[in-house]
């Protein structure tokens, strides 16, 4: 039996997620920082998904905390469970949006042999929709910390809480590939809701037909109707 230490929560599970550089990282290891205040035989685990092969380890783009981490397949989620240290009291998942089904029974046996289990990832893709299982997991999660970054576009500066993707300097279409590596510094940025740009996305405005674009006179986007004979 464990002592007990108040910085690891058993059977809890914590997520920080929001878009691309809104610090994601840097508070997920903030968090796990904590533990290596605690005697030794206090085990954690961090693990990141084999795609994101930028770093070998877990480092924040803005402070100097790194980690490392174990890589586990996303195709293949349960493999957290077999790498982990069987000891480990606390796990941390990393770009948790790239695991595949799968990702959210790992979480759940973990809390179940209460692991406290510390979640980082975009909780939105670039369309501004669900990424992969994190609808899922915000849903599970215990703690949720939403975290915001500072709008790109040029001279808005507001409180982001999308990722913009651009294609040669343009908003990437809809229908443009989900996931995209290796590239992000010069194809992402952090925009807010009005500033966020996906051109060619179907309305969830029932049978209404029509997009949101982008205007430039405004410098914020509206929805237009496609077919301009059912405007009134
Ligand atoms: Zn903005």
């Amino acid at each position: 039996m464990h002592k007990y230490y108040p910085v690891i929560k058993p059977g809890v599970l914590e997520i920080y997620c929001g878009p691309m550089k809104s610090g994601k990282t840097r508070e997920l290891l903030n968090r796990v920082d904590k533990l290596n205040y605690l005697p030794e035989e206090v085990k954690f685990d961090i693990f990141k998904p084999v795609l994101d092969t930028r770093d070998p380890v877990v480092s924040s783009r803005f402070g100097s905390l790194s980690y490392d981490c174990k890589f586990a397949d996303e195709k293949s989620p349960y493999e957290i469970l077999e790498k982990m240290n069987p000891a480990s009291m606390l796990v941390a998942i990393d770009e948790s949006q790239f695991f595949h089904g799968g990702i959210e029974e790992v979480v759940k046996e973990l809390i179940g042999n209460n692991v406290n289990v510390v979640v980082g990832g975009l909780d939105l893709d670039f369309r501004g929709e669900p990424f992969g299982k994190m609808d899922y997991l915000l849903s599970m999660a215990d703690e949720v910390y939403k975290l915001r970054g500072v709008c790109d576009y040029h001279g808005c500066g507001s409180p982001a809480t999308r990722t913009q993707r651009l294609i040669g300097g343009e908003p990437a279409p809809y229908d443009s590939e989900i996931v995209l590596i290796g590239d992000e510094e010069e194809g992402y940025e952090c925009r807010c809701f009005d500033h966020h740009i996906v051109p060619s996305s179907p309305t969830s405005e029932g049978l209404r037909q029509g997009t949101l674009i982008f205007d430039e006179s405004k410098q914020r986007r509206l929805f237009y109707d496609d077919h301009p004979n059912l405007t009134h």
